[in-house]
């Protein structure tokens, strides 16, 4: 009964966050579990596509990472690349960048902050495509509230699983730091696309990343 009231819920949210987001020449989809989700990324991906990604981890959960890396693909895993600068900028030649994005709004505006500012830089220009997946727990009523969540829900977590010496790690909450280690450099909101069919949100009726 619960999962039905969510689903609902999120059904819901999902049109008017797809409404805001066509609104901003942007693409959103609706996908009902991390399985819809995983099949319509793979339909935006055509097979022999360059595809690099941000640290997404919501992508990791649907299966798409696996699914890229065992498919016909050239998925550049900068994990696995020891020249960190060449892989970072081969995702702004890629036919496709994966990432989520560490909040948005109800009428479809992106908030992303970076560190080494590899993602938003991506996500702001370069690859010719962006597949987003995001959980609807990224959904904020507007930009205030999506730049908390950005700040005080997705940077801790992230600074955590980094593994990183800043003051969120130990108190779980931002401190506003100049720490050498902030993953809070850069702050991209996205309240609009020039390139038609470049930005692709799938959103998914799930709790996903941080
Ligand atoms: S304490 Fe520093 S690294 Fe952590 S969320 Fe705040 S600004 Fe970012």
């Amino acid at each position: 009964m619960n999962e039905e009231i969510i689903t609902k819920r999120n059904t819901l949210l999902a049109k008017k966050v797809i409404k805001g987001l066509e609104s901003r020449n942007m693409k959103g989809y609706w996908a009902e579990s991390k399985e819809e989700a995983l099949k319509l990324a793979l339909e935006m991906i055509p097979e022999g596509s360059t595809v690099t990604m941000g640290g997404a981890m919501s992508a990791h959960e649907i299966g798409l990472v696996q699914a890229l890396k065992e498919g016909n693909y050239n998925f550049i895993d900068r994990d696995e690349m020891e020249d960190k600068r060449a892989a970072m900028l081969a995702a702004y030649d890629a036919d496709v960048f994966l990432s989520s994005t560490n909040a948005m709004t109800e009428d479809g505006i992106l908030v992303n902050i970076d560190g080494n500012s590899n993602r938003v830089s991506a996500i702001a220009q370069g690859p010719k495509k962006v597949v987003m997946i995001v959980g609807m727990n990224k959904v904020c009523s507007d930009v205030d509230g999506a730049l908390k969540r950005a700040r005080n829900v997705a940077a801790p977590m992230n600074a955590q699983r980094f593994d990183i010496v800043t003051p969120c790690t130990q108190t779980g909450a931002c401190m506003n730091c100049k720490s050498m280690d902030t993953i809070c450099c850069q702050f991209l909101i996205t309240r609009f696309s020039r390139h038609e069919g470049r930005i692709n949100v799938i959103l998914v009726n799930d709790n996903l990343g941080f």
